[in-house]
């Protein structure tokens, strides 16, 4: 058969996964926490479900649910939205963006994408005849040099897609970088994507600003979110999207042909569960502590620590270590070592390649344990 994504094969995270498993390694590549799940958060599902909650949701979503997403962030970031008709929730997020990208990109249309990127904006857009262009984060801080930025944007330029907390760097954006944005994206019609799936694992008293409390930036972007990261259930594939009415509108028309909608006892448990704020506001310290027990660790290894302000991801330059190809010094960490992870070359267009791999540190301390032990040594 012919083929619209030519270039695309199976990804580095299922890749990765799989070596793991036939190698009987430590998982520290696809991001995904390997401890249970609250109780209270799973017995409310089999509450939901044992009361008879198993037909279609609604469209955009349960009510309950919508109205406690807001809730959360006018208590945690003064944030309002019209609950009815500027939220609907989605399978994770990745169709949050898979449907925003497939509403608005045409052919032809450029996209502005800061690499390393997650691995599903750039062919989602090439599906919709797309063009991406690319801004490199400058290394090893991941800056954005947004003059660049600026020097790319042109009558084409239909969308900027921006992560942050970034997937697999951990940068956070700042106020300044915000501001950089507002200045570009002023007196346009740049729609603006903003995947902000990490936002609750923010480190070192950092606040993560999300695009919805600025006004200039709140009128064009569709912000990403998940529950998967905010409560450790990856495998529920429940997540949400906030836009202006307007945009939201043209995004259900995609959404409820892609979808229709999304498993209705999550979405009833997930609403009960969100009533309670304590059970949101300590994710970024119970993952601060993980992120410097396994820092404290990796420093014991021959491993060069780059900084994570968030995410549940920290990475690391092998440089002292090997000049092997990254994929191929974790394909060989993975079989050789018994620990897998993530290459960097796999967030580049052009497989830029910078000696630095990707951890995973959303795990029990005994798999973090384990993991430094073995690459302890490593010499
Ligand atoms: N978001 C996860 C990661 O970055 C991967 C999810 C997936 O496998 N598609 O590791």
């Amino acid at each position: 058969p012919t083929s619209k994504l030519p270039d695309v094969k199976t990804t580095i995270f299922t890749q990765m996964s799989l070596l793991a498993q036939k190698e009987n390694a430590i998982n520290l590549s696809q991001g995904f926490p390997d401890f249970e799940v609250n109780k209270d958060l799973s017995n409310l599902v089999d509450h939901f479900i044992r009361k008879g909650f198993n037909q279609y949701a609604p469209m955009i979503g349960v009510e309950n649910l919508r109205v406690e997403i807001l809730n959360k962030y006018k208590k945690t970031a003064n944030v309002d939205f019209d609950p009815n008709s500027e939220i609907t929730i989605t399978a994770g997020g990745t169709e949050a963006i898979f449907s925003t990208i497939a509403t608005f990109i045409e052919k032809d249309d450029e996209v502005i994408l800061f690499e390393p990127a997650y691995d599903c904006y750039e062919p989602t857009v090439k599906l919709f005849g797309g063009k991406v262009r690319t801004v490199q984060l400058n290394f090893p801080d991941f800056t954005i040099d947004w003059d660049f930025v600026k020097s790319l944007v042109n009558l084409k330029t239909k969308m900027i897609i921006i992560n942050n907390p970034n997937n697999p760097t951990g940068k956070v954006l700042t106020i300044q970088d915000i501001s950089a944005l507002i200045e570009i994206t002023k007196n346009t019609n740049i729609l603006i994507l903003s995947d902000e799936v990490y936002e609750s694992i923010v480190f070192d008293s950092k606040k993560h600003l999300t695009f919805l409390q600025f006004p200039e930036l709140k009128e064009r972007t569709i912000v990403a979110g998940s529950f998967g990261k905010l409560f450790h259930v990856t495998g529920w594939k429940t997540g949400f999207c906030i836009a202006p009415k307007e945009i939201m509108a043209e995004i259900r028309k995609v959404h409820q042909f892609n979808v229709f909608s999304v498993n209705t006892p999550t979405q009833y448990a997930l609403a009960e569960f969100l009533k309670d704020e304590n059970n949101y506001l300590q994710v970024s310290k119970f993952y601060e502590e993980k992120r410097d027990y396994f820092k404290n660790g990796l420093e014991t290894t021959p491993f060069s620590l780059l900084n994570s302000e968030g995410t549940y991801f920290l990475s690391a330059s092998y440089e002292s270590i090997s000049n092997l190809p990254d994929l191929e010094f974790c394909t060989e960490l993975t079989i050789k070592n018994n620990v897998a992870t993530i290459p960097y070359s796999a967030f580049y267009s052009d497989g830029k390649d910078e000696k630095v791999i990707r951890f995973c540190f959303a795990k029990k301390k005994e798999t973090l344990d384990a993991a430094i032990e073995k690459l302890q040594k490593i010499n």
